[in-house]
């Protein structure tokens, strides 16, 4: 079935809304250009690495893009997460996939220093639950895992770990309760694969992540585990 978001999605920019022209897509040539891009790929310890400071063996943990106050980018994560709009997930994914891969192998920030560059990880898109799914249609982060899956070609897996408990709203909870609020949400299987990337959307306080990372250390305990995200809230 083809609905009102993906007639409108091909003509204009999913940023500032202007009709796009031959050869764009999802966003017009300014928009692209100017992405606020926080280049955490080319940095190990990077400033999104570091607030994960509780997962002191992490391999690596890379945002795309800055997601700040006043930016007209909100717009392009909102439409992605919000309106339908699964399309600019597969795009953006790809985008930064692409970039992850200009350096050849494992880029820096996901890298350890002196480990070595050679590594082939599993996309494993943080899961929501049934229901949550059910309502909205679809998980923006198996949209982005595809896309980010499309440039790398490292593969997909969405059964490695289930949500098992939705989060409540938490915008009135700061991080220690947000901590608590997200304790044993997910519960993971044993992998036949010992290196995983978590792709999520945007990451805020981390939460989500730490809590998705630690249900799959807890059946796999040698799991090489990094984070992938869209977005970075400073
Ligand atoms: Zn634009």
């Amino acid at each position: 079935m083809i609905g009102e978001s993906s007639l409108w999605f091909p003509r204009m920019c999913a940023v500032c809304g202007k009709e796009l022209i031959p050869g764009e897509n999802t966003l017009c040539v300014h928009c692209l250009f100017h992405l606020p891009k926080t280049y955490h790929w080319q940095l190990y310890l990077n400033p999104l690495l570091t607030s994960f400071h509780a997962l002191s063996h992490l391999t690596g943990a890379v945002a795309f893009l800055y997601f700040r106050e006043a930016s007209p980018y909100r717009k392009l994560l909102h439409r992605f997460k919000y309106g339908g709009m699964c399309e600019v997930g597969l795009y953006m994914g790809e985008l930064f996939g692409k970039e992850l891969c200009e350096e050849w192998g494992m880029p820096t920030g996901l890298t350890p220093p002196g480990t070595g560059k050679e590594r082939r990880p599993v996309l494993v898109p943080i899961p929501m639950s049934g229901r949550k799914r059910r309502k909205r249609g679809y998980n923006q982060a198996e949209w982005l895992a595809a896309g980010l899956s499309a440039s790398t070609g490292w593969p997909v897996d969405v059964t490695a770990v289930r949500r098992v408990k939705e989060k409540t709203s938490q915008t009135v909870y700061d991080k220690e309760q947000r901590q608590e609020n997200m304790k044993n949400a997910f519960q993971a299987k044993t992998l036949s694969y010992s290196d995983v990337l978590l792709v999520d959307d945007v990451v805020t306080t981390g939460a989500t992540m730490e809590s998705c990372a630690h249900a799959l250390w807890k059946k796999n305990p040698d799991l090489k585990l990094g984070f992938l995200s869209l977005a970075f809230v400073e």
